[in-house]
């Protein structure tokens, strides 16, 4: 077991401080047992990191740098992590539940995004515009100022690189607010920061209730832009503080993503993309694979081998689970598996089939077995709401058409999966399917370079690619009169 110290302290302003609110419990959700405790942030803490960062951008410390300056520091930041990877993985394993393996994949996907933004830092151009011999027009890109980012317990470590690296390579300085469950690996952060250069301010990290610190973070008026990926009702909260203060939100909520499967599928390969769509990090993905959708004629067999994927996994503490391998860890919480195992049994009442899992493991930890439900139908609220945990439901169409109609029959929009051998019919379905995002043949196929980002309830905004940088600047145009 990896030693882990009592007491974790925020990250303000370049120093470690206690919170204003006082401590939180930080549980082992495989154990049920206290891991740590971590400073607990109140508005006054908010109010001085964000001072902090505003006096950051202000002095012009990060914008004014030559763009390449600021991706190196960016980029190394990423390397930072890597080296200290064995340090993060098993601390995040620890308050998250994950596999040791899977938390490697987190860190590894965490640097690759500082990887990726440091190198953009210096392609944020602008461009001239011709008003004729009389003028000189150009149009740049400035960093907002302060970024307020929000984070949510199941990827704490490649969420916060994902805005964070965007953010920093753009020239903003920027307030974390880290989740409540999983607040310790964020800590890899400023200790990043510190080591790559950055000025003290230009990272502020620190933990609090969402309703306190998070709320007082998204209404602060000296935020600037706000950065949120977590539950729709939240994001509706964030949006509207945003709009008091008039300043932009980019929101990655949650999703009900489906995966159709046409009858000429190759069902052997999708054995991978189903253990992969829902079963990694326990389904608590915003992208996993929570439906599938599958032509009457392949259902059956398609069943069978859903089945076998799910009762080949093996389940228990992500500690013990270091090789990459056929095994699932524990959800977040033991709330969280209560929730999900609850909304198997109501998918039970209303009608559908445990056909794996559904049930909790008799030991302590939040477990719950992978699971496969059948006999589902489109309006049962199992095939309408996000369950955030290991539990694939299995829908069955007649056609195409009625597949299609199935899969943008919920409120959410942030992935869509087409599996198919025949190329015009995937196309014709990624054009019909309401999503951010589509794969074809391979689900999470992409990547850091992808833009991703929902649909109707999943939110709006993109991060990743190049598209999710304009996130972080605004345009300024200037108009020159020449004499
Ligand atoms: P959540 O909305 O409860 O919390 C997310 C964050 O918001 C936490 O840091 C929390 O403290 C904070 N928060 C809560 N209330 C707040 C308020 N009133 N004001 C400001 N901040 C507040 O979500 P969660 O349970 O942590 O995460 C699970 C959800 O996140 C799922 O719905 C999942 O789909 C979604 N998610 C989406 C993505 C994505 O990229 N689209 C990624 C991960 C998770």
């Amino acid at each position: 077991m990896a030693d882990v110290k009592d007491y974790w302290q925020n990250y303000i302003d370049g120093a470690w401080v206690d919170g204003g609110a006082g401590r939180i419990e930080v549980m082992n959700p495989a154990t049920g047992e206290l891991l740590a405790e971590h400073a607990l942030a109140d508005a006054a803490d908010v109010d001085r990191a964000v001072q902090a960062a505003q006096r950051v951008h202000r002095s012009g410390v990060l914008s004014d740098l030559r763009p390449v300056e600021r991706g190196r520091m960016v980029q190394a930041m990423g390397r930072y992590l890597l080296e200290h990877i064995d340090e993060i993985a098993p601390v995040l394993t620890l308050e998250q539940g994950k596999p040791l393996w899977e938390s490697k994949i987190e860190i590894e996907g965490a640097a690759r995004y500082f990887e990726y933004y440091g190198n953009q830092a210096e392609t944020v151009e602008g461009r001239s515009i011709p008003l004729g011999a009389g003028y000189f027009d150009f149009t740049t890109y400035e960093p907002f100022g302060v970024s307020a980012q929000i984070i949510p317990w199941n990827y704490p470590v490649e969420m916060t690189a994902r805005s964070l690296s965007a953010a920093l390579a753009t020239g903003n300085a920027v307030v974390i607010k880290t989740p409540e469950l999983t607040p310790l690996t964020n800590a890899w952060f400023a200790t990043a920061a510190e080591a790559c250069g950055l000025p003290d301010g230009a990272v502020n990290i620190l933990c609090g209730l969402g309703q306190q610190a998070g709320a007082a973070l998204s209404s602060h008026p000296d935020v600037n832009q706000i950065v949120f990926t977590g539950s729709v009702p939240t994001g509706i909260a964030i949006a509207t503080a945003a709009a008091q203060n008039v300043v932009p939100c980019v929101l990655e909520l949650g999703g009900k993503s489906a995966a159709i499967v046409c009858q000429d599928a190759d069902l052997q390969a999708f054995e991978s993309d189903a253990r992969w769509g829902i079963y990694f990090n326990a389904g608590q993905v915003c992208s996993a694979m929570s439906r599938v959708i599958v032509d009457h004629a392949v259902h059956d067999d398609l069943v069978d081998r859903l089945v076998g994927v799910a009762n080949g996994l093996s389940v228990g503490p992500g500690i013990d689970r270091s090789e990459f391998g056929a095994n699932m860890g524990a959800m977040v919480s033991e709330a969280q598996r209560d929730r999900a195992a609850g909304m198997v049994s109501e998918a039970v009442a209303a009608g559908a089939r445990v056909a794996a899992g559904g049930r909790k493991l008799n030991q302590p930890g939040a477990f719950l077995e992978p699971t496969v439900l059948v006999d589902v139908t489109p309006d049962m609220a199992i095939a309408q709401q996000e369950v955030f945990g290991p539990v694939l439901t299995v829908l069955k169409s007649q056609d195409d058409t009625q597949a299609i109609k199935i899969a943008n029959g919920t409120p959410y929009g942030l992935v869509g999966g087409v599996f198919t051998r025949d190329l015009d019919r995937a196309t014709r379905a990624t054009r019909a399917l309401r999503a951010g995002q589509v794969f074809v043949n391979e689900w999470y196929a992409g990547g850091v370079e992808t833009p991703f980002g929902g649909y109707g309830k999943s939110g709006y905004g993109r991060e990743k690619g190049r598209e999710a940088l304009w996130n972080y600047v605004q345009t300024k145009n200037v108009a020159i009169r020449l004499g």
